[in-house]
């Protein structure tokens, strides 16, 4: 059977099911080849977690997913409760609307405005335009581009596009946010900056999920923390740290 439900809908419920819960999940890209094997793990609503390890590990491959741009080759992913495996299309389409997603790379629309970058986010979500009017300066306000709106990327610093990045992936009010070495591009400063943001994005409620190889951002925030190594997950170090790994 198909499930036709509105999982942001879902979402934004009080649950009692972890908000991602990943049961015996393995992927292989070429057979026989496990990208990540048997990975099982819970997040709750409300948490805060880094994805840590060696190049190669496995850490975009739990990223995709998540996102469910990839299928697993074996086990289960479950989003509040929900199996993503059994959503179809248009399920799909509407889940990973509902993330927050930010990658190392940026991605930002490079013909549109710092403005409309953020404001697409919530035109394909189909927001009314009174909404957006009201969102887009806010969320601008909040990552400290309120004098940029009218940029274009290209006008903008390394930091200052991965702060628009980032107001597009929190516009929508996201329930879970999916971060793949988001400050993998930034100086420290931009680094410590971008995290400060997905910090204070958490204390708001949304649940956070960022890959990182920034191994002071890590010591220092003390928030919990998953070590991956060869594709298995290694550790789960509940409060911070980075495992002391020799490569
Ligand atoms: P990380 O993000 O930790 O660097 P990845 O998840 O990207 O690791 O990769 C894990 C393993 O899967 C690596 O051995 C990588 O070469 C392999 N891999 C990743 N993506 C693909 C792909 N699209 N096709 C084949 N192999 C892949
Ligand atoms: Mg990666």
């Amino acid at each position: 059977m198909v499930l036709k439900y509105d999982l942001n809908k879902d979402l934004k419920k009080d649950m009692d099911a972890p908000v991602i819960l990943l049961q015996g999940v393995s992927k292989e890209y070429k057979e026989g080849i496990p990208a990540v094997s048997n990975i099982n793990l819970e997040i709750r609503k409300g948490e805060f977690v880094f994805i840590v390890g060696n190049s190669g590990s496995g850490k975009s491959t739990l990223i995709k997913l998540m996102l469910r741009e990839i299928k697993p080759t074996d086990g289960k992913i479950f989003i509040a409760g929900k199996e993503l495996g059994r959503l179809r299309r248009m399920g799909i389409a509407k889940y990973r609307r509902s993330l927050g997603i930010v990658f190392q790379d940026f991605r930002l629309l490079n013909d549109r405005t710092v403005y409309d970058n953020v404001a697409f986010a919530q035109r394909v979500i189909e927001a009314p335009a009174v909404e957006i009017s009201r969102q887009v300066p806010k969320v601008l306000s909040l990552v400290g581009l309120t004098e940029k709106f009218r940029s274009y990327p290209k006008e903008l610093s390394g930091g200052e596009q991965q702060r628009v990045a980032l107001a597009r992936a929190l516009v929508n009010n996201p329930v879970i946010l999916l971060a793949d070495e988001p400050t993998g591009n930034l100086d420290p400063k931009n680094s410590w900056e971008i995290m400060r943001l997905l910090e204070e994005a958490n204390r708001r409620g949304t649940t956070i999920v960022v890959v990182t190889h920034n191994k002071e951002i890590v010591d220092v925030m003390q928030k919990r923390v998953i070590t991956m190594n060869k594709g298995v997950l290694v550790s789960d170090n509940k409060k911070g740290g980075y495992l002391h790994e020799k490569s």
